[in-house]
């Protein structure tokens, strides 16, 4: 079904979630302003289903239409669809829509466990497709959990336990997990949170390699909200101070997994190293494409934001400036014709569509370089004010008449428009976006040593001595 943003959010508040800012467990947690913009933000993919056919597919699995996010991907078609809500809702909210990990979890877990089923004999595809039915049915909201905290970086995870999630007890009827993972978009606001191995394992490592979903009954999970510069904005209940007060910082949190009891009906790759490479390999790849429609949708945003700036600056015909603008349009199309460039290119996978992997980690490489420009673009255009200017409670307070006169600029912008428009563009610059850009799927170095290990350099060095005879 395509769900509503009322029901997720109703079910939302049903849920017993031990959520934790500034050290404190918060009650009413999806009403916390620390909490409520990203409840938006996923309220948002549940609107946006509702504008355009292609983000509502009709699933065989279930009989009916589901939200794109919650879809496994059959054709070219369907991943390029996927790419355009994507790069939709990233413009539209300046922020994470927080499903994407959810949508890359489940075109990944698809295909490795029927692959595994078929080496092994055994059942982890049906148990994932009755899960898969669940959420299709109910338009559940999914989120994935990847990143470890790996501890010290130079050693094996048997040497840190700890450091990685892993089986703490193998019972009848499932296993008990132990561990936490970091930098988890959403996870304290989804529905289900679908939880994965951070990287491939070796032989005596089977602990670690596994693959499970976490559901809000599940107890022993403690999740921990990031606490940036714009977390403690949204504290400060202004009207606009924290830049993008609809959809907020992409938010983060830690999850803590205090020996968490998972049933076996829900756990979909048990201590097989092969599956859980593949399921990694899947994942990264997928996450990566959609980062570059993401990026796409960023820069959108961003440019907009520049082009609104310069009008409340008095400078839309300044010609440099406006060339700085379409320097943004052309990285966000390029990022945007990747993605599309990899799903056109891309490949069948045991009864899924899978992006092209060189298309995808090349995505992930000038992805980043493209955010960054635009990035550098956008404060040059905007002037030094969205680093140094007062507060909107400067605007509203005292001395607000003489901070209105002097924040003035252009006569076509009130000075709360303007400061508005200062505070958005603050929000983009000092946010956790270009360190999810640089991060968000794995770091640029993940993607070159991708690229490194899958590349054909000797076809392009014959090419090259035959071009010279060598
Ligand atoms: C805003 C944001 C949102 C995110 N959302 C999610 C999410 O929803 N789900 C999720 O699972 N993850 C999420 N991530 C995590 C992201 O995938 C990681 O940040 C990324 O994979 C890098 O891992 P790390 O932060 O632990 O970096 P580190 O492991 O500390 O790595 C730092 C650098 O060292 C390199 N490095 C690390 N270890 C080694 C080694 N042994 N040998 C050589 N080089 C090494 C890395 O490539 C990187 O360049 C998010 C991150 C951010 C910033």
């Amino acid at each position: 079904m395509i769900g509503s943003a009322e029901e997720y959010i109703e079910r939302l508040r049903s849920y017993k979630r031990e959520i934790y800012v500034l050290g404190k467990k918060i009650d009413n947690f999806a009403d916390h302003p620390n909490i409520r913009p990203t409840v938006n933000a996923f309220a948002y993919t549940y609107e946006l289903a509702k504008t355009r056919d292609e983000f509502a597919p009709y699933s065989d699995l279930v009989g009916e239409k589901v939200n794109r996010l919650n879809y496994v991907n059959k054709t070219p078609e369907d991943l390029m669809a996927r790419f355009d809500y994507q790069r939709e809702l990233s413009k539209r909210m300046a922020t994470c829509n927080y499903r994407c990990t959810g949508c890359d979890a489940i075109n990944a877990i698809y295909p490795a466990t029927k692959a595994l089923d078929e080496r092994e004999g055994t059942d982890y595809h049906q148990r994932f497709l009755k899960l898969l039915k669940e959420i299709q049915k109910n338009d559940y909201a999914c989120t994935a959990a990847l990143t470890d905290v790996k501890g010290d970086r130079s050693k094996r995870p048997a040497e840190q336990r700890d450091m990685f999630l892993h089986v703490v007890e193998k019972r009848e009827d499932g296993i008990v997990v132990s561990g936490a993972k970091v930098h988890q978009s959403g996870a304290f606001a989804a529905d289900v949170n679908f939880v994965l191995p951070t990287q491939t394992f070796k032989q005596g490592e089977e602990e670690f390699a596994i693959v499970f979903a976490v559901m809000p009954e599940d107890e022993g999970v403690k999740y921990i909200i990031q606490n940036t510069g714009v977390q403690a904005k949204q504290r400060e209940d202004g009207e606009f101070e924290p830049g993008n007060v609809k959809y907020g910082d992409r938010t983060t949190c830690m999850v803590v997994f205090d020996n968490v009891f998972i049933p076996w009906e829900r756990v979909f790759i048990f201590e097989d190293l092969k599956a859980a490479r593949d399921v990694l390999n899947y994942f990264a790849a997928s996450h990566r494409c959609a980062g570059a429609a993401c990026k796409a949708g960023f820069i959108d945003s961003m440019a907009g934001a520049a082009s609104l700036m310069l009008k409340a600056n008095g400078l839309e015909n300044v010609a440099v400036l406006q060339q700085k603008i379409a320097e943004m349009v052309a990285v966000s199309e390029g990022a945007y014709g990747i993605s599309i460039g990899a799903a056109a290119k891309g490949y069948k996978a045991n009864d899924s569509w899978q992006p092209n992997q060189f298309m995808a980690n090349a995505g992930k490489i000038i992805g980043v370089e493209g955010f960054t420009k635009s990035l550098v673009n956008l404060i040059d255009i905007a002037g030094g004010i969205i680093g140094t200017s007062p507060s909107e409670f400067d605007m509203k307070g005292e001395l607000g008449e003489k901070v209105s006169k002097y924040m003035s600029a252009s006569e076509k912008f009130t000075p709360e428009q303007r400061m508005k428009i200062v505070k958005f563009i603050e929000f983009w610059a000092t946010s956790s976006h270009l360190i999810g850009a640089v991060h968000g799927g794995g770091s640029p170095a993940a993607s070159l040593i991708t690229l490194r290990f899958i590349m054909d350099i000797e076809d392009k060095e014959k090419a090259v001595k035959n071009c010279l005879d060598l």
